[in-house]
């Protein structure tokens, strides 16, 4: 289907994009990489009356270091955050997360800001972000605030972005030398996750001594799995020594049931790919 018709403007700095966005009002809607909000549009989803392009906004894009954390423009492409080596190095997790994110086509195209912005629980970046307890730096009509991730992620494709608002760039705590890696389930190869797992953990002398764990699609939003980054503290970087922890990978949760599976299900692929990525993590 055609998108109902729409004025459309590219500002070149945050400052006039905020203007029009103050200007148009609930009738305005921002595009990043368009690889969600395109389809929302020709499905007529929504029709906003003037749409605000990002693309040419260049303070947006890239990925710099800034002391103890990497911070990534909001209009990085994927496929930049994937080559990126700072993202590499110091955010391993989420090298590995994007690695499988949707196809090299769209990873030209979609933003890491446009998706965490957009916020579908079953979107890749949520819960790599959340794990390295991310900070989102968001710009309004009344200067610049920082939302930690936990406060970020509101509800099912709500964040704390406010209708006036701009996500700007995400600040990465940096973990260098943890171990990583994602666990995604899927039943058609480049598509969004039945269910993920993002892990992250720190090893000394083989043995567990710090553990983040995100779990993608288990809820509303992307969620931090405490209990089984809290049992992992002191645990053997084994087989055994993950299995225990694992289990409780679904405690606290509310999976969907859809066609891809019901909530027992996702709750077991949860158990599963929490300790497939912890061990792998671990390089065990
Ligand atoms: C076929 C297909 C497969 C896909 N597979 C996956 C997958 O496996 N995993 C996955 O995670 N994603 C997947 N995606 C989605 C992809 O990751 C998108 O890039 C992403 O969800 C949105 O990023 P975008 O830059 O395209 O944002 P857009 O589509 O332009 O915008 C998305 C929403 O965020 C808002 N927004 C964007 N940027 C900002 C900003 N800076 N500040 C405030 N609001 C903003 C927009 O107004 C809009 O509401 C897939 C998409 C397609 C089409």
């Amino acid at each position: 289907m055609i998108p109902a018709q729409f004025d459309y403007v590219a500002p070149t700095t945050v400052e006039d994009a905020l203007a029009a966005l103050a200007e148009h009002g609930d009738d305005a809607k921002i595009i990043a990489g368009g690889q969600s909000l395109l389809p929302v549009l020709r499905m007529r989803l929504n029709a906003p009356e003037t749409v605000i392009d990002l693309g040419r906004i260049d303070t947006l894009r890239g990925v710099r270091d800034d002391g103890d954390a990497i911070v990534v423009g909001a209009m990085t492409t994927h496929h930049d955050v994937l080559t990126n080596d700072l993202v590499k190095e110091h955010a391993a997790i989420v090298h590995h997360a994007v690695t499988e994110l949707a196809d090299a086509q769209i990873r030209h195209r979609g933003t890491f800001g446009g998706a965490l912005a957009h916020a579908d629980p079953a979107g890749d970046m949520g819960a790599p972000a959340l794990a390295l307890g991310a900070e989102f730096v968001i710009a309004g009509s009344e200067g610049t605030r920082t939302v930690p991730a936990s406060e970020f992620f509101v509800d099912l494709f709500e964040t704390a972005i406010g209708e006036d608002e701009i996500l700007t760039e995400v600040r990465i705590p940096k973990h260098t030398g943890w171990g990583a890696s994602y666990e995604k389930f899927v039943r058609i190869k480049h598509q969004w996750p039945i269910v993920a797992v993002a892990a992250t953990v720190r090893v000394e002398g083989g043995t567990i001594a710090e553990a983040r764990v995100g779990l993608t699609n288990m809820g509303n939003t992307p969620l931090r799995a405490t209990a089984v980054e809290e049992a992992l503290v002191g645990a053997q970087a084994t087989e055994d020594g993950v299995r225990e922890a694992a289990s409780k990978a679904a405690d606290g949760t509310t999976p969907p049931a859809d066609l891809n599976g019901d909530s027992d299900y996702r709750r077991h692929l949860a158990t599963v790919l929490t300790r497939r990525a912890v061990l792998k993590a671990a390089g065990g």
